[in-house]
């Protein structure tokens, strides 16, 4: 488990600081939880320490920019991978969600006030590490009026403005009870509007508890709806206890919300009070997903054990772009 140490304490000594540590744990909202068996990893998850200059290069720009990106937050198994070619997913509105999903290593509680320079120092590191493709994300924010989509307007703006080249893919909160939100961060066009569904419906009372499936389903066809050239793109986790007929039957929703693409990655326990991993997916299994999702129609569709919703996105845009292309061309062909 993660934890952090409380030096903030009035009268805390360097003594104290082991007992600090072991009382403060990043996620006190899930002690009550049983504690469950971190399986160990098959061979095919299994990824090397990040120790490359690009890794390290890029993890200086992520720190004197003062930003949060997902990539550490959650653990991702591909930072190595991704940092080295100077990819990173930037988490906006703070580190605190107050959202507490069962498989989510961020931490849960009240966010701390949005910081106005957020982002201006989101486009600056965007114009630094010479992106093509940025991923931009956040936590839940239930505590704004608006559930941060002005915020993530601005962010989108200054990107913008900063490295015009540079095209956007948002990775959104579900917008639940937020009136107006979604509208807004559409009309701030960004290239791809990604939501991830995460899992099964049957699933959402224990791995997704504040949030409702359909209505998720409903923002990613809302979307669709009020920009029909608009990417959209979703997410889910596999390993969670989902039945294979439950995930062709999200496929299936997915398509009748209009998705283009769709993501399918191996779910990871980050501690023993996470939802524990039911069964580790093989290789052959996210293969034959990813052949059925394609004949259900999607543009694009990554299903591997390390697919993550931002894991070479920005080639996944190229290839979405050129598909959708061929798509239309060939429909005008027949008509
Ligand atoms: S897959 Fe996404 S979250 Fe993971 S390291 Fe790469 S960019 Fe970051």
């Amino acid at each position: 488990m993660v934890t952090i140490l409380d030096a903030t304490k009035p009268g805390a000594s360097a003594s104290d600081a082991p007992k600090a540590e072991a009382k403060r744990v990043r996620h006190p909202e899930k002690q009550k939880r049983p504690d469950t068996e971190v399986k160990r990893k098959p061979e095919w998850i299994r990824v090397r320490a990040p120790t490359s200059k690009g890794y390290h290069e890029t993890r200086e720009i992520v720190k004197t920019n003062n930003l949060v990106t997902v990539c550490e937050e959650a653990g991702c198994p591909n930072i190595g991978e991704c940092w080295d070619k100077k990819h990173a997913t930037f988490m906006i509105m703070g580190e605190i969600c107050t959202r507490a999903c069962a498989f989510c290593n961020v931490i849960t509680g009240m966010p701390n006030p949005l910081d106005p320079q957020e982002p201006e120092n989101v486009a600056r590191a965007v114009r630094e590490m010479g992106l093509n493709h940025v991923v931009i994300t956040s936590v839940d924010r239930d505590d704004l009026p608006d559930g941060g989509a002005e915020h993530f307007e601005q962010v989108i703006w200054a990107v913008r403005e900063a490295s015009p080249q540079t095209t956007i893919e948002i990775l959104t909160p579900d917008f639940l009870r937020k009136p107006d939100a979604l509208e807004r961060v559409v009309a701030a066009r960004p290239d791809v509007f990604n939501h991830n569904l995460e899992t099964v419906p049957g699933n959402y009372l224990t791995v997704r508890p504040g949030a409702r499936y359909f209505h998720s389903l409903r923002l990613l066809q809302r979307v669709k709806e009020l920009d029909p050239t608009m990417f959209t793109k979703s997410g889910i986790m596999m390993g969670l206890g989902e039945e294979r007929n439950e995930v062709l039957q999200l496929m299936d929703d997915l398509r009748t919300a209009d998705v283009d693409f769709i993501t399918i990655g191996q779910y990871l326990q980050p501690t023993r009070k996470h939802h524990e991993v039911i069964r580790f997916v093989p290789p052959e299994e996210f293969k034959s997903f990813e052949k059925i999702a394609y004949t259900k129609g999607f543009l694009m569709v990554s299903s591997s054990p390390l697919t993550r919703s931002s894991h070479h996105a920005g080639d996944d845009f190229a290839r979405l772009k050129v598909n959708r292309e061929a798509k239309q061309a060939n429909s005008a062909s027949q008509s």
